[in-house]
């Protein structure tokens, strides 16, 4: 089978190192705020050009936390895309916020930046941009939307590990989040996130709100303020650190395969992700539009090749959501990004005669 992201010919390339670092965690027996954490930190934010980084349990703690960080208050309102998966929305909830959605651009799948300044109120306190399927969202314009309005921002990297928008790495805005969710650019072997910040003050709390409440001056036993449990642990912070120094070449190959992709499947009129202006796309799914969804996945699944549909239900739709009101037909762009796009294997360690399979049955299968 040829899979959307083949994690066991990932690991049998690094199994040796991984299962080294493992057992040093093992042997110390030190499992939280150890040397792992505080390394992997450090070498995540410098790839990424920011200060500090806050290790923590998932990618959704890191949104909620950031968050939290920025002063989000009860009712306050922030503005994000309908077209994500449903952490980048129920993370604002889960803060005490309220979502509010802005339509795609359907062309790289980012929210449209156009859209923003008609959602506005008196309640909107910031912008949560998604850089979807790691495609930077048009952060120019967004900034400038944002600091107009003097909204705070927290770019959502849970898919956009290392891609960048202008001459930097996204989360140049100051504040950015990342998921090592296992299929994600950079993958854990388990749950882990991270925040970054340039904000000292805001690293400080994070680090400790992570951690029960537990400052640099007030020790093990005393808690300086409600905080919760949001830590990373050591052995995912031992494996992440593994992983990092190949996240640039794993990079490169998805982008070759996205570029391959997009000659043949281009060519015949489909159209895929259309890498932001002043973007690099890390293409953490590579999605093409079919009219043929259903019949298209099978099909695939007979020649082996696996496939994925991301997102089929826009989070307007969610029946978690239904309370924020809004209606089918909302968010038309989303709508018909959702009925129709398809996810294709973009695994680093494909093969060219792979990638050739895939682009053969797809082209030979899909309809447009
Ligand atoms: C994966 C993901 C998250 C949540 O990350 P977890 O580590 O699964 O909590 C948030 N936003 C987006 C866009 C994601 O893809």
């Amino acid at each position: 089978m040829i899979e959307l992201l083949d994690l066991k010919k990932q690991y049998a390339a690094i199994r040796e190192q991984i299962q080294t670092a493992i057992t040093e965690v093992l042997e110390d027996q030190r499992f939280l705020l150890g040397p792992r954490t505080k390394g992997f930190e450090e070498n995540f934010a410098e790839m990424h050009g920011l200060q500090h980084g806050i290790g923590c349990s998932n990618g959704t703690s890191a949104i909620v936390l950031a968050l939290q960080a920025l002063g989000i208050q009860p009712g306050d309102e922030v503005i994000t895309t309908p077209h994500t998966f449903i952490a980048s929305a129920s993370a604002i909830i889960n803060a005490g916020g309220v979502p509010v959605f802005v339509d795609i651009d359907p062309e790289t799948y980012t929210m449209d930046a156009r859209a923003i300044e008609g959602k506005i109120t008196k309640k909107t306190k910031g912008i949560v941009p998604v850089h979807i399927y790691g495609n930077p969202c048009d952060m120019d314009a967004i900034k400038a939307i944002a600091q107009k309005h003097q909204l705070f921002l927290v770019e959502d990297c849970a898919q956009a590990h290392l891609a960048r928008y202008g001459n930097l790495p996204v989360g140049s805005s100051g504040t950015a989040t990342f998921s090592f969710y296992p299929g994600k650019n950079l993958g854990a072997y388990g749950d882990a996130g991270i925040v970054l910040t340039n904000n000292a003050e805001h690293a400080a709390w994070m680090r400790a709100s992570a951690n029960h409440g537990r400052t640099k001056d007030s020790g093990k036993y005393l808690h300086a303020f409600i905080g919760s449990n949001q830590r990373i642990d050591e052995l995912q912070a031992a494996i992440l650190q593994v992983k990092l120094p190949y996240l640039n070449a794993w990079t490169e190959s998805r982008r070759r395969i996205a570029q391959i992709y997009d000659e043949s499947i281009r060519k015949k009129g489909f159209k895929t992700i259309k890498e932001q202006t002043n973007g690099l796309c890390v293409y953490h799914q590579y999605v093409v539009e079919v009219s043929n969804r259903n019949e298209l996945m099978s099909r695939l699944t007979q020649e082996g090749i696996a496939s994925g549909i991301h997102y089929p239900v826009p989070l307007h739709m969610q029946p978690a959501f239904k309370h924020l009101g809004y209606q089918i037909g909302d968010f038309p762009r989303t709508e018909q990004a959702a009925e129709r796009v398809i996810s294709l294997p973009i695994s680093p360690d494909m093969d060219d005669s792979e990638i050739a399979h895939v682009v053969s049955v797809f082209t030979e299968n899909a309809r447009l």
